[in-house]
């Protein structure tokens, strides 16, 4: 049962007209679903009310065409036709008691527009934000009349849909109304530009529209960012604290956020929880109305302080309740233990820039909820009694074997070492990557509690043993190790690498340590590992250089939206970073290293070389017990990837078990198939006609 320190949690908070059942409120977040696999969308939404979120969020939502973000998914409330989706997504929310929210976004000289083909409207004629061959128009009257009527027209279709609150959005850099507040962004010097009043003009006026067209029958939250961390160039707090006296009693709620979307869900690498709270504490007091916010809020403890302290009325979330859509319920039942937490890693956030359905490192099922029926905390009972061998605890063996007791089979879970948690158990001790143990604790701990599973450590097996023990199902998840040879996306053959001490990240993460000081890092794999291995030998006082082919470093943390963080973290503990440069050999106390584009060679004086490349499967078992049909391989020993992929595969070989076998050749998982225009034979008469 709950412990009563936690009752403040769960008491309701009045937003408007709307109150809500506890304190926990899933904030809007990106998901790569979107208006694209609405289904999916809706369901994934659903666990998480059933999970107990007081209130659930959709992602930011385009209200109308000329604020079209493509190629990302979010999602869409363009005209009538788009309703119906909301509408689901509502009634998946509603079914489990919670509210359903919408976030209402102009996405203005953030939105290229590349799928309307019309050019996006700022406060000032300037680029779109990236890299696209793209200006932003600057709005004249009418443009900002008919941005407040499109912003009302949304307002009634998500009332129609039947969204319980409606969002007015100026936050993450990512909304018109943020452009026209910030002095970054706002030259004008007409009524919407200059003071301060002015350039809030438009945020009054929106919420006014707002409030007007709900009528009562809503509440409305307005989200904004309270610091865009550039100094005098933009919103900071003195400026804040006016536009709260401006228009700080218009809305129900205020959802605060600090910066762009890298610093709101910085990853545990750089932030620990609660990094917004310094720039968020006191603002509540400029206010009678209720404040949201977020800080990857897991631990309870912390989530009391922030209420106590009046920090916050509303526990904010997106990523611990992606990483555990229960975490309300099992704070409530007192079930901490059971809380997956999440472990700051933001592989949730690569769906938004990869387009893809969102995925989670501690829960396998976020995104798989509708395609596949996964849910985070059910799985199907077992169809017959069976014995399984789970060989391996890292991330895949780990989920396999609790996902496997938790359907009710008898399994045993080998690991050779003493140890629990693979990979993860190494790399979880490198610079910055400490939560990431999480995946292994609550696995250990979920284990603990299973009677139908035994974990025998320091058990190496080998086929035999395998075999004699005449389990009725094996799964292997014996892992991978780093390759050192150079061969990688680059070099598809094995390298001449002589006269320099080889190391690998396994060498590294397993204790050993460069002979000589100057060491060249290979980094042809661009996730983290690269880097962060830069970080640990340059922080031990070794003299870095890092080469990689990729422009900069650790080029694939783009998408976790660290890659700033990282290469200024290096350059800062004064690594060297020899980008666009692939590594050709090594002799004699040097490494010869070729630029990308031009093939000119040069070389760099290097004592030990580190290869951070690829991965091969450790598969001699795989191997050996290959003819066994009882016998699957599972993780990285089938094919080495992300921790967020072994422990996604470790629960898919669970879910499968005694399941009939699919012949592979149509997907395994339900899609959400476009519905066919009906054949047309002539042109349209007239652009009207397109809509008739
Ligand atoms: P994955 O990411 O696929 O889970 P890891 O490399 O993290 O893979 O973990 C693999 C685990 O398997 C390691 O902890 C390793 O010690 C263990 N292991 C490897 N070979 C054997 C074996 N023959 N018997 C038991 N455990 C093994
Ligand atoms: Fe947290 Fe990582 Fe899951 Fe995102 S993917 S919710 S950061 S554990």
């Amino acid at each position: 049962m709950r412990e009563p320190r936690f009752d403040i949690l769960f008491e309701p908070v009045r937003i408007g007209p709307v109150t809500t059942r506890n304190r926990f409120f899933q904030v809007p977040h990106c998901n790569g679903m979107g208006h694209v696999h609405p289904t999916a969308h809706a369901v994934m939404r659903g666990v998480k009310a059933e999970g107990g979120w007081a209130v659930v969020c959709t992602e930011e939502v385009e209200i109308h065409h000329s604020t079209d973000v493509a190629p990302y998914i979010e999602g869409r409330v363009w005209d009538d036709a788009d309703v119906p989706m909301h509408a689901r997504l509502v009634e998946m929310v509603h079914e489990h008691g919670a509210l359903a929210g919408i976030e209402l976004v102009h996405s203005g000289m953030v939105a290229p527009n590349l799928y309307v083909r019309r050019p996006p409207l700022g406060p000032a004629n300037l680029p779109v934000s990236g890299t696209h061959p793209v200006q932003a128009r600057r709005m004249d009257a009418g443009d900002i009349a008919d941005l407040r009527r499109w912003h009302r027209q949304a307002v009634a279709r998500s009332l129609g849909a039947g969204y319980d609150l409606v969002y007015v959005y100026a936050a993450h850099g990512l909304s018109t109304l943020q452009h026209f507040l910030s002095r970054r962004y706002n030259d004008r010097d007409d009524a919407y530009g200059g003071s301060l009043e002015n350039r809030a003009r438009l945020l009054r006026e929106i919420l006014e529209d707002t409030l007007d067209e709900v009528d009562g029958r809503a509440a409305v939250a307005c989200r904004i960012c309270v610091d865009e961390l550039i100094g005098d160039d933009g919103v900071g707090r003195s400026e804040i604290e006016q536009v709260l006296s401006l228009v700080g009693e218009l809305p129900d709620l205020w959802d605060f956020m600090v910066g762009e979307w890298d610093f709101d869900s910085i990853t545990s690498r750089f932030a620990d929880e609660g990094a917004q709270e310094q720039h968020v504490r006191g603002l509540k007091q400029l206010t009678s109305k209720p404040v949201v916010g977020v800080g990857r809020f897991t631990s309870p403890d912390t989530m009391v302080r922030m209420v106590r302290d009046g920090v916050l009325d509303l526990i904010g979330a997106a990523r611990p309740s992606i990483a555990d859509p229960f975490l309300p319920r099992k704070i409530e039942e007192g079930r901490f233990e059971d809380i997956r937490e999440c472990i700051g890693c933001n592989i949730c956030v690569t769906g938004d820039p990869l387009m893809t359905p969102i995925r989670c490192t501690q829960n396998p099922s976020m995104g798989e909820e509708w395609r596949r029926g996964w849910h985070p905390e059910r799985m199907r009972p077992r169809i017959a009694d069976a014995t399984v061998l789970v060989v391996g605890a890292g991330p895949a063996g780990l989920e396999a074997a609790m996902s496997l007791g938790r359907r009710g089979y008898d399994v045993v879970l080998t690991e050779a070492t003493d140890v629990l948690g693979g990979r993860v158990s190494r790399e979880a001790r490198l610079p910055g990557l400490a939560a990431w143990i999480r995946v292994v604790d609550y696995r250990a701990g979920q284990l603990a509690k299973l009677p139908n599973v035994e974990v025998a450590r320091g058990s190496r097996l080998d086929a035999a043993e395998v075999l004699g023990y005449d389990f009725d199902h094996v799964a292997i998840a014996t892992g991978s190790r780093w390759r050192a040879d150079g061969v990688g996306r680059w070099h598809t053959h094995p390298l001449s690498l002589d006269g320099v001490e080889l190391l690998t990240p396994d060498d590294l993460l397993t204790g050993m340590r460069p002979a000589g000081d100057r060491v060249v890092l290979y980094d042809d794999d661009h996730y983290y590992m690269g880097g962060v291995l830069a970080e640990l030998l340059a922080s031990e006082g070794r003299e870095v250089t890092i080469v990689t082919p990729e422009p900069r470093v650790s080029e694939w943390t783009v998408n976790t939206m660290e890659q700033h963080r990282i290469q200024r973290k290096l350059l800062e503990l004064g690594v060297t970073a020899v980008a666009s440069h692939a590594l050709m050999s090594a002799e004699g106390g040097a490494v010869r290293v070729a630029c990308a584009f031009t093939g000119r060679e040069r070389e760099l004086a290097c004592d030990t070389l580190v290869l951070v490349t690829a991965r091969l499967p450790e598969d001699v078992l795989a191997g050996e017990l290959r003819d066994h049909p009882s016998v699957s391989v599972i993780g990285d020993a089938w094919s080495p990837g992300t921790i967020a992929a072994a422990v996604w595969d470790g629960h898919r070989y669970a879910e499968e078990l005694g399941e009939p076998p699919t012949a592979n050749d149509e997907p395994p998982f339900r899609r959400e198939v476009v519905a066919l225009a009906p054949r047309e034979a002539r042109r349209p008469a007239s652009p009207a006609a397109l809509r008739s």
